[in-house]
């Protein structure tokens, strides 16, 4: 039967998207300038990131893929602060629960050679062994869901479209990195191994893009800067949550800067495609529906027929939203979404208004 640690670990890590999230997450963290994402089938035999990080400690090979371990300190202190992605200690010990895991790292002192780490599925460090290896971190992730017949089952099922959704999020990570180069490649049973996209070390946004979906998309493009102040929330009809917030001796500035990338707004000139819309808070992606939703209503009072290519960087106190939400922290709840998206849909009127003249 499950263990208790196989049923918790089934909160953090759901589908390949998140092994991935957590994987790319984690080679940021350890300030890495270059990764590589290696599929085998689709994922599913293998997922593979490769980084050129700080690599792991010798001290912390016992304890790191132990719940709740973790070398990373949260701090909330300020807007600009620069903030880990990981806190919680849980993405190591859950993959280890979930699939067959090793690490592979070195760290500069190490010279030309690594440490290759092997894990007992509690987490437990099972012995280490000396390879060759560059300065770095490599964690390879076999046969997700091996020990979980009815969810390897499904994710065999559904592979190919949640490989596509990985794509998503993939392309998202590599165009708000600016510098850190990305590579992401599958290697398909009896095929050719196809690079999906490969990023330089770009000092920008714009040429992360580029490199990504193609120079042609910088052509229908704009540079998106918005700048405004949440309504307060003591307005008319807002929501109970905005209230709570506000009223924290911690709330922190109701300011918001949005920047990024988008579409032109020129009727008829629309020639992107859904997947290419990415929002991030603080350039941590995550899924805004309801900011997304208020993107494309101003899009479509234009007439633009198809859909946009929106990359917007929302920019806010830290205080002014909570990423805890969802095992995952991609859905982040924004404390008063309504207020945002009133000013943020005035505001691109604005912005329209002035570039369609
Ligand atoms: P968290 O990221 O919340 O700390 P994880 O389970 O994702 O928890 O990782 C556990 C620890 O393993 C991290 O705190 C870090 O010390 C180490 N680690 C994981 N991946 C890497 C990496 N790519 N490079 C360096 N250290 C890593
Ligand atoms: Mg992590």
């Amino acid at each position: 039967g499950r263990s208790v640690h196989q049923i918790q670990s089934g909160q953090v890590i759901v589908d390949l998207n998140s092994v991935v999230k957590e994987l790319v997450e984690n080679s940021l963290d350890a300030g890495a300038t270059s990764i590589e994402v290696r599929f085998k089938n689709n994922g599913l035999d293998a997922i593979e990131v490769q980084d050129n990080g700080s690599g792991i400690s010798p001290d912390d090979y016992d304890t790191i893929a132990l719940k709740h371990y973790t070398s990373k300190l949260a701090t909330y202190d300020d807007l600009t602060s620069l903030q880990t992605f990981g806190f919680r200690g849980e993405a190591l010990s859950s993959l280890c629960a979930l699939s067959k895991l090793h690490i592979v790292t070195a760290r500069a002192s190490d010279g030309p050679k690594g440490t290759k780490l092997d894990f007992e599925q509690s987490g437990k460090l099972k012995g280490t062994s000396v390879v060759a290896a560059k300065q770095g971190t490599t964690v390879v992730v076999e046969t997700l869901f091996h020990n979980l017949p009815v969810r390897r089952k499904e994710l065999e099922k559904t592979v190919k479209r949640e490989y596509n959704k990985v794509l998503q999020l993939l392309n998202a990570y590599a165009c708000i990195s600016v510098g850190v180069k990305f590579s992401v490649s599958n290697q398909v049973p009896k095929g050719k191994k196809t690079v999906a996209f490969a990023t330089n070390s770009n000092p920008n946004t714009k040429e992360n893009i580029a490199n990504v979906f193609g120079t042609k998309t910088l052509v229908g493009l704009t540079p998106l800067d918005l700048r405004f102040e949440m309504d307060p929330s003591n307005r008319p009809g807002a929501t109970q949550s905005a209230r709570n917030w506000s009223t924290q001796e911690d709330a922190g500035s109701r300011e918001v800067r949005i920047v990024g990338h988008m579409s032109r707004p020129v009727v008829g000139e629309g020639r992107q495609t859904s997947d290419r819309q990415m929002f991030f808070v603080n350039a941590r992606p995550c899924s805004l529906p309801q900011v997304a939703k208020a993107f494309n209503e101003v899009y479509k009072s234009y007439n633009y027929t198809q859909s946009a290519f929106i990359f917007a960087d929302i920019k806010l106190d830290t205080n002014a939203y909570d990423v805890n939400v969802s095992p995952d922290k991609r859905e982040i709840l924004l404390h008063d979404q309504t207020a945002l998206l009133e000013s943020l849909q005035d505001k691109l009127v604005e912005l329209f208004e002035g570039q369609n003249q």
